[in-house]
């Protein structure tokens, strides 16, 4: 079961990387505008080619909560369905670095945080292992 937190993965894992449709992008983009001060969350849509990410979609999570310190949704309440690859979250402060809470809850094989200004420029990606990702807006 690749979704087994406790299971620190080998150093030897392939290096991921993530491409973005440029409707994706200023979706996250507006959605965390919408949001700020609070956090939101959002399902990315894809499919996973090798080690690239495509992004061409996304999903509003039912029963998220927003709140200024933690956005989340409970995973078990997602329908099972393959193209939900991971998910974006705002952060309304100066940093888009996953906190613990975000490790912790990590979903899929790729979290996207953007951070306050919300420009093009404040999107991150990460790895479960908190490792960063190359992100490219096409
Ligand atoms: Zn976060």
């Amino acid at each position: 079961m690749f979704f087994n937190k406790n299971k620190k993965q080998k150093s030897k894992e392939v290096k991921r990387y993530l491409t973005l449709q440029r409707h994706v992008a200023d979706s996250i983009i507006t959605y965390a505008k919408t949001c700020h001060p609070n956090e939101g969350i959002l399902i990315l849509q894809g499919q996973t080619k090798k080690s690239n990410i495509i992004v061409d979609g996304l999903v509003v999570p039912p029963f998220a909560s927003h709140g200024p310190y933690y956005s989340g949704f409970p995973t078990y309440d997602l329908p099972f369905d393959l193209s939900y690859i991971g998910t974006a979250h705002s952060h309304p402060g100066g940093s888009n670095r996953p906190s613990l809470e975000d490790l912790n809850n990590f979903y899929g094989f790729v979290s996207v945080i953007i951070n306050y200004p919300y420009s093009e420029s404040d999107i991150g990606a990460f790895d479960r292992n908190g490792n960063q990702v190359h992100v490219a807006i096409i």
